[in-house]
Protein backbone atom coordinates (compact mmCIF):
# COMPACT_ATOMS: atom_id res chain seq x y z
CA UNK A 1 0.00 0.00 0.00
CA UNK A 2 1.50 3.42 -1.39
CA UNK A 3 0.22 6.73 1.00
CA UNK A 4 -0.30 9.46 -1.77
CA UNK A 5 -1.23 13.45 -1.34
CA UNK A 6 -2.60 15.02 -3.91
CA UNK A 7 -1.97 18.78 -4.34
CA UNK A 8 -4.12 20.87 -7.06
CA UNK A 9 -7.10 18.13 -5.90
CA UNK A 10 -10.04 19.88 -7.23
CA UNK A 11 -7.96 20.55 -10.76
CA UNK A 12 -8.02 18.83 -14.05
CA UNK A 13 -4.98 16.47 -12.76
CA UNK A 14 -5.71 16.56 -9.24
CA UNK A 15 -9.48 14.65 -10.10
CA UNK A 16 -7.91 12.10 -12.47
CA UNK A 17 -5.51 11.26 -9.78
CA UNK A 18 -8.34 10.58 -7.69
CA UNK A 19 -9.94 8.35 -10.15
CA UNK A 20 -6.57 6.56 -10.23
CA UNK A 21 -6.21 5.94 -6.67
CA UNK A 22 -10.06 4.83 -6.21
CA UNK A 23 -9.41 2.16 -9.39
CA UNK A 24 -6.29 1.12 -7.13
CA UNK A 25 -5.91 -1.00 -4.11
CA UNK A 26 -2.45 -0.51 -4.25
CA UNK A 27 -2.97 3.37 -3.41
CA UNK A 28 -4.34 5.10 -0.50
CA UNK A 29 -5.11 8.83 -0.14
CA UNK A 30 -3.80 10.74 2.95
CA UNK A 31 -3.96 14.35 2.12
CA UNK A 32 -4.97 16.66 -0.39
CA UNK A 33 -5.03 20.42 -1.41
CA UNK A 34 -6.66 22.98 -3.46
CA UNK A 35 -5.80 26.85 -3.89
CA UNK A 36 -9.21 28.46 -3.09
CA UNK A 37 -11.93 25.48 -4.03
CA UNK A 38 -13.15 24.58 -0.25
CA UNK A 39 -16.24 22.92 -1.42
CA UNK A 40 -14.78 21.18 -4.43
CA UNK A 41 -12.09 20.05 -1.72
CA UNK A 42 -14.65 18.91 1.03
CA UNK A 43 -16.51 16.99 -1.89
CA UNK A 44 -13.56 15.08 -2.90
CA UNK A 45 -12.26 14.35 0.98
CA UNK A 46 -15.72 12.93 1.64
CA UNK A 47 -15.91 11.11 -1.29
CA UNK A 48 -12.46 9.70 -1.08
CA UNK A 49 -12.18 9.18 2.79
CA UNK A 50 -9.72 12.17 3.10
CA UNK A 51 -9.19 13.29 6.41
CA UNK A 52 -6.08 15.78 6.33
CA UNK A 53 -7.42 18.65 3.75
CA UNK A 54 -5.82 22.18 3.10
CA UNK A 55 -7.14 25.72 1.12
CA UNK A 56 -4.32 27.41 0.61
CA UNK A 57 -6.52 30.44 0.40
CA UNK A 58 -7.96 30.16 3.71
CA UNK A 59 -5.22 28.24 5.78
CA UNK A 60 -2.20 30.54 4.67
CA UNK A 61 0.59 30.43 1.58
CA UNK A 62 2.79 28.17 3.84
CA UNK A 63 -0.58 25.52 4.72
CA UNK A 64 0.33 23.32 1.51
CA UNK A 65 4.03 22.73 2.48
CA UNK A 66 3.06 21.75 5.56
CA UNK A 67 0.91 19.68 5.06
CA UNK A 68 2.64 17.75 3.02
CA UNK A 69 5.24 18.02 5.74
CA UNK A 70 3.56 16.49 8.12
CA UNK A 71 0.86 13.88 6.01
CA UNK A 72 3.81 10.96 6.15
CA UNK A 73 3.29 10.35 2.30
CA UNK A 74 5.59 7.95 0.43
CA UNK A 75 4.71 9.87 -2.86
CA UNK A 76 3.21 13.61 -3.37
CA UNK A 77 1.44 14.02 -6.64
CA UNK A 78 1.67 18.02 -7.23
CA UNK A 79 -0.80 19.33 -9.85
CA UNK A 80 -0.77 22.42 -8.83
CA UNK A 81 -0.46 25.01 -11.51
CA UNK A 82 2.32 27.93 -11.96
CA UNK A 83 5.05 28.66 -10.26
CA UNK A 84 3.23 28.77 -7.20
CA UNK A 85 4.26 24.61 -6.90
CA UNK A 86 7.64 24.95 -6.69
CA UNK A 87 7.80 24.77 -2.81
CA UNK A 88 5.73 22.46 -2.06
CA UNK A 89 7.95 20.15 -4.67
CA UNK A 90 10.73 20.76 -2.59
CA UNK A 91 8.96 20.30 0.50
CA UNK A 92 7.64 16.82 -0.72
CA UNK A 93 11.61 15.68 -1.42
CA UNK A 94 12.43 16.79 1.80
CA UNK A 95 10.09 15.38 3.74
CA UNK A 96 11.34 12.13 2.08
CA UNK A 97 8.57 11.23 -0.54
CA UNK A 98 8.73 10.46 -4.12
CA UNK A 99 7.51 13.27 -5.99
CA UNK A 100 4.97 12.96 -9.12
CA UNK A 101 5.19 15.96 -11.00
CA UNK A 102 2.37 17.37 -13.20
CA UNK A 103 3.32 21.06 -11.79
CA UNK A 104 6.29 21.23 -14.52
CA UNK A 105 6.55 25.08 -13.55
CA UNK A 106 8.58 24.08 -10.59
CA UNK A 107 11.33 22.54 -13.06
CA UNK A 108 11.11 25.48 -14.96
CA UNK A 109 11.06 28.12 -12.64
CA UNK A 110 13.68 26.59 -9.96
CA UNK A 111 15.16 23.52 -11.97
CA UNK A 112 18.52 23.53 -10.36
CA UNK A 113 17.22 23.24 -6.31
CA UNK A 114 14.54 20.46 -7.44
CA UNK A 115 17.33 18.85 -8.56
CA UNK A 116 19.41 19.42 -5.47
CA UNK A 117 16.62 18.80 -3.11
CA UNK A 118 16.05 15.25 -5.18
CA UNK A 119 19.47 14.60 -4.44
CA UNK A 120 19.79 15.13 -0.87
CA UNK A 121 16.72 13.38 -0.64
CA UNK A 122 17.96 9.80 -2.11
CA UNK A 123 13.92 9.79 -3.42
CA UNK A 124 12.59 9.75 -6.91
CA UNK A 125 11.53 12.62 -9.41
CA UNK A 126 8.25 10.95 -11.53
CA UNK A 127 7.56 12.57 -14.31
CA UNK A 128 3.52 13.48 -14.60
CA UNK A 129 3.73 14.97 -17.75
CA UNK A 130 2.05 12.42 -20.69
CA UNK A 131 5.32 13.22 -22.83
CA UNK A 132 8.09 12.62 -20.40
CA UNK A 133 6.70 9.99 -18.76
CA UNK A 134 6.45 8.45 -22.33
CA UNK A 135 10.34 9.32 -22.61
CA UNK A 136 10.96 7.87 -18.80
CA UNK A 137 9.19 4.51 -20.53
CA UNK A 138 11.35 5.08 -24.03
CA UNK A 139 14.73 5.02 -22.06
CA UNK A 140 14.11 2.54 -19.39
CA UNK A 141 16.55 0.19 -19.57
CA UNK A 142 19.08 2.32 -22.33
CA UNK A 143 22.34 3.41 -21.37
CA UNK A 144 22.78 7.41 -21.49
CA UNK A 145 25.50 6.68 -24.17
CA UNK A 146 23.29 4.93 -26.66
CA UNK A 147 20.78 8.14 -26.68
CA UNK A 148 21.07 10.75 -29.41
CA UNK A 149 18.26 12.57 -28.57
CA UNK A 150 14.48 12.57 -26.93
CA UNK A 151 12.01 13.80 -28.84
CA UNK A 152 8.78 15.42 -27.36
CA UNK A 153 5.22 15.58 -29.55
CA UNK A 154 2.97 18.50 -29.61
CA UNK A 155 -0.86 18.63 -30.60
CA UNK A 156 -0.15 21.87 -32.34
CA UNK A 157 -3.30 23.41 -30.50
CA UNK A 158 -6.25 24.70 -31.41
CA UNK A 159 -4.51 27.46 -34.05
CA UNK A 160 -2.25 24.99 -35.44
CA UNK A 161 -1.97 25.95 -39.27
CA UNK A 162 -2.84 29.58 -38.63
CA UNK A 163 -0.42 32.63 -39.63
CA UNK A 164 -0.23 34.98 -37.63
CA UNK A 165 -2.74 37.54 -39.15
CA UNK A 166 -5.09 34.70 -38.37
CA UNK A 167 -4.13 34.91 -34.90
CA UNK A 168 -4.61 38.51 -34.18
CA UNK A 169 -8.62 38.35 -32.71
CA UNK A 170 -8.80 35.19 -31.40
CA UNK A 171 -10.32 34.74 -28.39
CA UNK A 172 -9.74 32.95 -24.42
CA UNK A 173 -12.77 30.44 -25.47
CA UNK A 174 -11.46 29.93 -28.78
CA UNK A 175 -7.64 29.16 -27.36
CA UNK A 176 -9.90 27.03 -24.56
CA UNK A 177 -10.91 24.76 -26.88
CA UNK A 178 -7.91 22.26 -27.10
CA UNK A 179 -8.51 19.31 -29.88
CA UNK A 180 -6.90 16.53 -27.84
CA UNK A 181 -6.59 17.07 -24.57
CA UNK A 182 -9.22 18.70 -21.32
CA UNK A 183 -7.21 20.21 -19.13
CA UNK A 184 -7.06 23.66 -16.92
CA UNK A 185 -7.17 26.74 -18.58
CA UNK A 186 -3.67 27.97 -17.82
CA UNK A 187 -2.23 25.09 -19.69
CA UNK A 188 -4.66 24.92 -22.24
CA UNK A 189 -3.26 28.64 -23.38
CA UNK A 190 0.03 27.46 -23.57
CA UNK A 191 -0.78 24.45 -25.72
CA UNK A 192 -2.42 27.20 -27.89
CA UNK A 193 0.91 29.52 -27.82
CA UNK A 194 3.11 26.38 -27.72
CA UNK A 195 4.30 27.97 -24.67
CA UNK A 196 3.59 24.38 -23.43
CA UNK A 197 6.18 23.01 -25.07
CA UNK A 198 8.32 25.32 -24.81
CA UNK A 199 7.76 24.65 -20.93
CA UNK A 200 8.67 21.11 -21.83
CA UNK A 201 11.52 21.29 -23.12
CA UNK A 202 13.09 23.34 -19.72
CA UNK A 203 11.53 19.98 -18.01
CA UNK A 204 13.05 17.73 -20.54
CA UNK A 205 16.27 19.47 -19.76
CA UNK A 206 16.32 19.15 -16.39
CA UNK A 207 15.03 15.96 -16.15
CA UNK A 208 17.09 14.02 -18.37
CA UNK A 209 20.21 16.09 -18.09
CA UNK A 210 20.10 16.91 -21.77
CA UNK A 211 21.46 19.99 -23.63
CA UNK A 212 19.02 21.64 -25.25
CA UNK A 213 20.53 21.04 -28.82
CA UNK A 214 19.24 16.94 -27.84
CA UNK A 215 15.86 17.66 -26.95
CA UNK A 216 13.65 17.79 -30.74
CA UNK A 217 10.28 19.08 -31.18
CA UNK A 218 7.27 17.45 -33.38
CA UNK A 219 3.81 18.45 -34.25
CA UNK A 220 1.56 15.23 -34.26
CA UNK A 221 -1.85 16.06 -34.19
CA UNK A 222 -3.52 13.25 -33.26
CA UNK A 223 -1.93 12.71 -30.08
CA UNK A 224 -1.06 9.35 -29.97
CA UNK A 225 2.00 9.28 -29.47
CA UNK A 226 3.45 10.99 -26.63
CA UNK A 227 7.34 10.91 -27.28
CA UNK A 228 10.48 9.60 -28.71
CA UNK A 229 13.74 8.19 -27.91
CA UNK A 230 16.30 8.48 -30.41
CA UNK A 231 19.10 5.83 -30.31
CA UNK A 232 22.42 5.96 -32.08
CA UNK A 233 22.18 2.64 -33.92
CA UNK A 234 19.33 3.99 -35.61
CA UNK A 235 16.33 2.77 -33.40
CA UNK A 236 13.49 5.29 -32.56
CA UNK A 237 11.88 3.79 -29.82
CA UNK A 238 8.07 5.65 -29.21
CA UNK A 239 5.50 5.58 -26.55
CA UNK A 240 1.82 5.40 -28.07
CA UNK A 241 -1.78 5.57 -26.95
CA UNK A 242 -5.20 7.56 -26.17
CA UNK A 243 -4.42 10.99 -24.75
CA UNK A 244 -5.27 10.12 -20.90
CA UNK A 245 -3.69 11.34 -18.71
CA UNK A 246 -4.54 8.68 -16.08
CA UNK A 247 -1.92 6.96 -17.93
CA UNK A 248 1.49 9.13 -16.89
CA UNK A 249 -0.67 9.44 -13.57
CA UNK A 250 -0.99 5.71 -13.08
CA UNK A 251 2.64 5.11 -13.90
CA UNK A 252 4.19 7.27 -11.49
CA UNK A 253 2.11 6.97 -8.66
CA UNK A 254 2.32 3.32 -8.67
CA UNK A 255 6.13 2.89 -10.01
CA UNK A 256 8.01 0.66 -10.34
CA UNK A 257 4.91 -1.43 -10.86
CA UNK A 258 2.16 -1.11 -13.36
CA UNK A 259 -1.87 -1.09 -12.32
CA UNK A 260 -4.73 -1.39 -14.31
CA UNK A 261 -6.60 1.64 -14.94
CA UNK A 262 -9.87 3.22 -16.40
CA UNK A 263 -8.02 4.62 -19.28
CA UNK A 264 -9.34 2.71 -23.52
CA UNK A 265 -6.93 0.27 -24.70
CA UNK A 266 -5.46 1.40 -28.45
CA UNK A 267 -7.08 -0.34 -31.27
CA UNK A 268 -4.37 0.31 -33.81
CA UNK A 269 -6.89 -0.89 -36.55
CA UNK A 270 -9.08 2.25 -35.90
CA UNK A 271 -6.60 4.74 -35.88
CA UNK A 272 -6.44 6.13 -39.68
CA UNK A 273 -3.30 8.03 -40.15
CA UNK A 274 -0.86 9.27 -37.46
CA UNK A 275 0.93 12.68 -38.89
CA UNK A 276 4.17 14.72 -37.59
CA UNK A 277 5.23 17.92 -38.91
CA UNK A 278 7.82 20.83 -37.98
CA UNK A 279 6.42 23.09 -35.30
CA UNK A 280 5.96 26.86 -36.93
CA UNK A 281 8.03 28.55 -34.71
CA UNK A 282 7.83 32.00 -36.30
CA UNK A 283 3.88 31.93 -35.92
CA UNK A 284 4.32 30.45 -32.31
CA UNK A 285 7.15 32.46 -30.61
CA UNK A 286 6.58 31.02 -27.63
CA UNK A 287 8.48 27.86 -28.76
CA UNK A 288 11.33 29.31 -29.53
CA UNK A 289 11.57 31.84 -26.06
CA UNK A 290 11.41 29.39 -23.78
CA UNK A 291 13.67 26.69 -25.61
CA UNK A 292 16.21 30.52 -25.75
CA UNK A 293 15.43 30.84 -22.09
CA UNK A 294 16.97 27.45 -21.34
CA UNK A 295 20.01 27.81 -23.18
CA UNK A 296 20.77 31.46 -21.25
CA UNK A 297 19.96 29.50 -18.50
CA UNK A 298 19.83 29.97 -14.33
CA UNK A 299 16.64 32.54 -13.82
CA UNK A 300 16.03 33.08 -17.40
CA UNK A 301 13.40 30.10 -17.86
CA UNK A 302 11.99 31.49 -14.33
CA UNK A 303 11.20 35.21 -15.76
CA UNK A 304 9.60 33.46 -18.93
CA UNK A 305 7.47 31.21 -16.64
CA UNK A 306 6.63 34.24 -14.32
CA UNK A 307 5.89 36.86 -17.21
CA UNK A 308 4.13 34.07 -18.83
CA UNK A 309 1.81 33.16 -15.94
CA UNK A 310 0.78 37.22 -15.76
CA UNK A 311 0.44 37.23 -19.92
CA UNK A 312 -2.15 34.05 -19.96
CA UNK A 313 -4.14 35.65 -16.85
CA UNK A 314 -4.76 39.30 -18.35
CA UNK A 315 -5.23 37.19 -22.10
CA UNK A 316 -7.98 34.92 -20.00
CA UNK A 317 -9.16 38.33 -18.79
CA UNK A 318 -9.90 39.89 -21.61
CA UNK A 319 -7.16 42.34 -21.04
CA UNK A 320 -4.52 41.40 -23.49
CA UNK A 321 -4.66 40.01 -26.89
CA UNK A 322 -3.53 36.37 -27.91
CA UNK A 323 0.28 37.88 -29.83
CA UNK A 324 0.52 39.82 -26.51
CA UNK A 325 1.47 36.95 -24.62
CA UNK A 326 4.65 36.30 -26.61
CA UNK A 327 5.75 39.95 -26.76
CA UNK A 328 4.91 40.63 -23.05
CA UNK A 329 7.26 37.51 -22.43
CA UNK A 330 9.90 39.05 -24.64
CA UNK A 331 9.79 42.22 -23.04
CA UNK A 332 10.34 40.18 -19.41
CA UNK A 333 13.10 38.59 -20.21
CA UNK A 334 14.44 41.66 -21.57
CA UNK A 335 13.64 43.33 -18.49
CA UNK A 336 14.69 41.88 -15.71
CA UNK A 337 18.30 40.79 -15.56
CA UNK A 338 19.04 36.94 -15.19
CA UNK A 339 21.18 35.94 -11.81
CA UNK A 340 22.65 32.19 -11.11
CA UNK A 341 20.04 30.08 -9.10
CA UNK A 342 21.86 28.88 -5.69
CA UNK A 343 18.86 29.61 -3.43
CA UNK A 344 15.43 29.91 -3.17
CA UNK A 345 15.43 33.45 -2.76
CA UNK A 346 17.26 34.49 -6.30
CA UNK A 347 13.99 32.48 -7.73
CA UNK A 348 11.75 34.38 -5.86
CA UNK A 349 12.95 37.73 -6.72
CA UNK A 350 13.03 36.88 -10.36
CA UNK A 351 9.45 35.84 -10.23
CA UNK A 352 8.22 38.82 -8.65
CA UNK A 353 10.08 41.19 -10.79
CA UNK A 354 9.22 39.46 -13.79
CA UNK A 355 5.35 39.71 -12.81
CA UNK A 356 6.26 43.21 -12.02
CA UNK A 357 7.77 43.71 -15.59
CA UNK A 358 4.43 42.26 -17.47
CA UNK A 359 2.27 44.20 -15.06
CA UNK A 360 3.75 48.08 -15.79
CA UNK A 361 3.42 47.08 -19.26
CA UNK A 362 -0.11 46.09 -19.32
CA UNK A 363 -0.74 48.98 -17.32
CA UNK A 364 1.00 50.95 -20.07
CA UNK A 365 -0.69 49.80 -22.91
CA UNK A 366 -3.71 49.06 -21.08
P1 LIG B 1 -6.13 23.21 -13.09
O1 LIG B 1 -6.23 24.68 -13.21
O2 LIG B 1 -7.22 22.35 -13.60
O3 LIG B 1 -5.91 22.83 -11.54
C1 LIG B 1 -4.95 23.47 -10.75
C2 LIG B 1 -5.08 23.03 -9.31
O4 LIG B 1 -4.09 23.72 -8.53
C3 LIG B 1 -6.44 23.39 -8.68
O5 LIG B 1 -6.83 22.34 -7.80
C4 LIG B 1 -6.12 24.65 -7.89
O6 LIG B 1 -7.00 24.82 -6.79
C5 LIG B 1 -4.72 24.32 -7.41
N1 LIG B 1 -3.93 25.48 -7.00
C6 LIG B 1 -3.72 26.63 -7.66
N2 LIG B 1 -2.92 27.45 -6.95
C7 LIG B 1 -2.59 26.78 -5.82
C8 LIG B 1 -1.78 27.07 -4.69
N3 LIG B 1 -1.15 28.23 -4.57
N4 LIG B 1 -1.68 26.14 -3.71
C9 LIG B 1 -2.33 24.97 -3.81
N5 LIG B 1 -3.10 24.62 -4.86
C10 LIG B 1 -3.23 25.52 -5.85
O7 LIG B 1 -4.72 22.79 -13.75
P2 LIG B 1 -4.31 21.39 -14.39
O8 LIG B 1 -4.67 21.38 -15.81
O9 LIG B 1 -4.75 20.29 -13.51
O10 LIG B 1 -2.72 21.52 -14.34
C11 LIG B 1 -1.99 21.35 -13.12
C12 LIG B 1 -0.52 21.22 -13.46
O11 LIG B 1 -0.33 20.02 -14.20
C13 LIG B 1 0.04 22.34 -14.32
O12 LIG B 1 1.36 22.59 -13.95
C14 LIG B 1 0.00 21.77 -15.72
O13 LIG B 1 0.97 22.33 -16.57
C15 LIG B 1 0.30 20.31 -15.44
N6 LIG B 1 -0.21 19.39 -16.46
C16 LIG B 1 -1.54 19.29 -16.67
C17 LIG B 1 -2.02 18.43 -17.64
C18 LIG B 1 -3.49 18.25 -17.86
O14 LIG B 1 -3.89 17.40 -18.65
N7 LIG B 1 -4.36 18.99 -17.20
C19 LIG B 1 -1.12 17.68 -18.41
C20 LIG B 1 0.24 17.81 -18.17
C21 LIG B 1 0.69 18.66 -17.19
MG1 LIG C 1 2.55 17.53 -21.71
Amino acid sequence: MKRVAILGATGSIGVQALEVCAASPELQVVALATGRDRDGLAAAAAAHGVARTCVAADDGPDAVVRLVRECGADVVLNGIVGAAGLDASLAALESGADLALANKESLVAGGPLVLAALQRSGRRLLPVDSEHSALMQCLAGESPDALVSVVLTASGGPFRGRTAAELEHVTARDALAHPTWSMGAKISVDSATLMNKGLEVIEAHFLFGLPYDRIEVVVHPQSIVHGLARLRDGALIAHLGHPDMRVPISYALTYPERAATPARQLDLTQLGTLSFEPPDTATFRCLALARAAGEVGGTAPCILNAANEEAVAAFLAGRVRFLDIAALVTDALDAVPVAVVDDIEVVRAADAAARTAVGVRIGAVA
